[in-house]
């Protein structure tokens, strides 16, 4: 009996992507209303205009679901996003 499923491992987590390449998006302060850019592997971000952090929730992420997690994004990467969003209420 063979088994006919190809397991890819080597292929790329959707959830991974924004992460190992970031892009810069386009938010707005919340306490002054400025345009203010955040990179998509940053839950927060300093406005120039006023100086304050704007904190956001990351999207999902491979970090969520991802048994590879660490591999997938690099441990750096892992450390820093699950310091972000743990342990800060
Ligand atoms: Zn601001
Ligand atoms: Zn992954």
């Amino acid at each position: 009996m063979k088994i006919g499923k190809v397991i890819m491992f080597k292929n790329e987590c959707p959830g991974s992507k924004d992460i190992k390449q970031p892009k810069p998006e386009d938010i707005t302060c919340r306490f002054c209303g400025a345009d203010i850019e955040i990179w998509s592997d940053e839950t927060e971000t300093k406005c120039k205009s006023c100086g304050k952090i704007n904190s956001r929730i990351l999207g999902p992420t491979c970090l969520d679901w991802c048994a590879f997690a660490k591999e997938c994004v690099g441990e750096d990467k892992y450390r820093k996003i699950k310091a972000g969003t743990s342990g800060k209420n």
